[in-house]
């Protein structure tokens, strides 16, 4: 008998713990001031419900609300991490329901736009560029800085059909000038794809022209927006040229698309730059290239200081 008895024992002192603690929470259930709140609203409500709903009332009084709560994002302390409870009652039972709260659709929203700017070989610090940090005392900058702001100021309405082509020596901010403007498209929520030609140049034709080839130079014709930095810098070579270089600028001519450009050379001296080739001096098929950039670009001249401390 002994065992049954200790277990009986043991049960009753379970249940009767269980009991302190139902009741327990069954009076801070209906001692929080939302909960009290919610059940103002639903006079309806029958004491069977209630009874019968209180670990879901309880669950509700334990989860942060509207991230009231939560420092950020990822300190969400509720069960489903960017959720927040909602209590409804439906035919008149209790329902609870959960809904994303307004730090998770923040989040989602950033983690959309982070994928606007797309970028092969650029530096981070470019990347990380912003209008707002760009110093106006610089006065020999101030038309670049000028012409920048009124694109961004046009795309904030529609996409201009025509980027910028920044031209001028080495350091003055040119390709900061690229970033800058592709952070401020992204808040704008357009796509930016940012190419530095150089290595492009070298990627393409170190490789077979094969599908990722093709599927890249596909999306650089349709990015909403194009960004060159530092053509002519690049190795010369009459198929990237008119095969890669000039079929982007052609598809993006018709399109409407505008392309911003960073160079050492201004639009005359990059036609001699191209016209340069192993095959001899193409002029006409050079002076083809400079009349598309011309098309989807306005040059705007840079001078200044060099920024670069090494
Ligand atoms: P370029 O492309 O004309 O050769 P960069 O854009 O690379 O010049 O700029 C040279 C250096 O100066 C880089 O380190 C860049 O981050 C910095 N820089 C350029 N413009 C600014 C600016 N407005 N504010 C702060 N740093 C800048
Ligand atoms: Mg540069």
């Amino acid at each position: 008998m002994k065992p049954v008895q200790s277990s009986l024992k043991k049960w009753m002192r379970e249940n009767e713990n269980f009991q302190e603690n139902y009741t327990k929470i069954r009076e801070e259930v209906l001692k929080d001031p939302e909960i009290k709140e919610f059940l103002s609203y639903h006079p309806q409500l029958t004491q069977r419900e209630i009874e019968k709903n209180l670990i879901k009332l309880y669950e509700y009084k334990t989860q942060s609300k509207q991230c009231s709560a939560c420092s950020s994002f990822e300190n969400c302390q509720n069960m489903l991490q960017g959720y927040s409870p909602i209590l409804q009652v439906d035919n008149g039972e209790i329902r609870l329901s959960y809904e994303k709260c307004h730090s998770r659709l923040l989040q989602e929203k950033e983690q959309q736009q982070q994928k606007l700017i797309q970028s092969l070989y650029m530096p981070r610090e470019i990347l990380q560029a912003r209008i707002e940090d760009i110093d106006h005392s610089d006065s020999q900058r101030n038309q670049a800085v000028l012409e920048l702001l009124n694109f961004l100021d046009q795309a904030d309405d529609t996409l201009p059909r025509k980027g910028l082509y920044f031209h001028g020596p080495f350091g003055v901010g040119k390709t900061y000038f690229l970033g800058a403007v592709a952070n401020k498209l992204r808040e704008y929520n357009y796509s930016t794809m940012m190419i530095y030609m150089p290595e492009f140049v070298r990627e393409i034709k170190s490789s077979f022209k094969d599908d990722s080839t093709n599927e890249k130079i596909d999306f650089f014709k349709k990015a909403d927006v194009l960004m060159l930095d530092d053509i002519g810098a690049e190795m010369q070579s009459a198929w990237f040229r008119d095969e890669i270089l000039g079929s982007i600028l052609q598809y993006r001519m018709m399109e409407r698309l505008p392309v911003f450009f960073t160079s050492n050379y201004s639009l005359e001296q990059l036609e001699g730059q191209l016209a340069a080739t192993r095959s001899g001096v193409e002029t006409v098929k050079a002076g083809r290239i400079i009349e598309r950039i011309k098309q989807v670009s306005v040059p705007v001249k840079i001078e200044g200081d060099n920024r670069r401390d090494d």
